[in-house]
């Protein structure tokens, strides 16, 4: 057994219910021209739970976490081959509506990035987009995606003034609220708190373990402590192969490879 520092052992997910598989990962291969980001990975990412992705820097985690709902296809040298199944469909294949597969599978960046707006539009704009007309639906929805990210509260007496008026914190929270509001399935999530406080990162934290009750989340962190509080299932990533896939738990207490208890045990990284 691994010996672990104090905080890392702090899990979370001892009484895991283990759900669907939503989304599933095969034979998945990632290209920036030559250089083969991503290699050969096979993971399921499962209904309803928190998924980490950990592993050293440009271990290939953003490329993988991007291509799920083909955030990669803005990046012209991107290349993707390989099968990410989510209702029947290849993500990957040339005839998705990728509109309305990133209405389905949000995602949310390492700097908060809320529109230089006010706070409603910060939500409504997008819903306005997707058609949504009606005034009273459109504050409903906005109070709602607020109070879901616990923010409500703090802002609902200034949702006119603009966005960028809010903390760090408060704005990261209004960029969950906002890919929420679109209803989608799944939350992806690249490193959400590593431009945070630590207040403001134990807060996102505490909302993605309440999220996930309705949510699938995937998040790529750098913070292995973080991983082990919030995840029920961890990937470790290295040099752009997925080195060990497994319940939180199971990949901090009893890894499998060598390179993953090397990593988690703070001898590389
Ligand atoms: P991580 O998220 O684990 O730090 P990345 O996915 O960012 O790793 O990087 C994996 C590899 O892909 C690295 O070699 C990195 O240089 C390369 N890469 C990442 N993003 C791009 C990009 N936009 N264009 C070209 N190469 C990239």
């Amino acid at each position: 057994m691994i010996q672990l520092d104090n905080k890392i052992a702090n899990f979370t997910n001892n009484d895991i219910v283990k759900t669907p598989v939503q989304i599933n990962c095969e034979n998945v291969n990632i290209y920036y021209g030559d250089n083969h980001a991503v290699k050969d990975v096979n993971m399921p990412i499962h209904e309803k739970a928190i998924t980490a992705l950990i592993g050293p820097s440009g271990c290939g985690k953003s490329t993988f976490i991007r291509t799920i709902n083909r955030m990669n296809d803005l990046i012209p040298i991107a290349r993707c081959e390989g099968d990410i199944t989510y209702r029947d469909i290849n993500i990957l294949s040339k005839k998705v509506d990728v509109v309305q597969l990133r209405k389905e599978i949000g995602m949310v960046f390492q700097q908060p990035n809320p529109f230089q707006k006010s706070i409603n539009e910060n939500i409504q704009l997008p819903l306005k987009f997707a058609g949504v007309r009606n005034r009273k639906k459109l504050k409903e929805i906005t109070e709602q995606c607020l109070k879901e990210v616990g923010l409500w509260e703090e802002v609902k007496d200034r949702l006119d003034r603009s966005a960028t008026g809010l903390s760090g914190g408060q704005q990261q929270r209004l960029c969950i609220a906002r890919a929420l509001a679109l209803r989608p399935k799944v939350l992806l999530l690249d490193e959400p708190t590593s431009a945070l406080d630590p207040v403001s990162t134990s807060k996102i934290e505490e909302l993605l373990s309440q999220l996930k009750k309705d949510y699938t989340i995937v998040i790529v962190t750098h913070n292995m402590q973080q991983a082990a509080r919030i995840a029920d299932y961890t990937s470790f990533f290295y040099q752009g192969e997925l080195v060990e896939f497994g319940l939180t738990k199971d990949l901090f207490t009893h890894p499998e490879k060598k390179s993953t208890a090397d990593y988690i045990s703070g001898r590389f990284g």
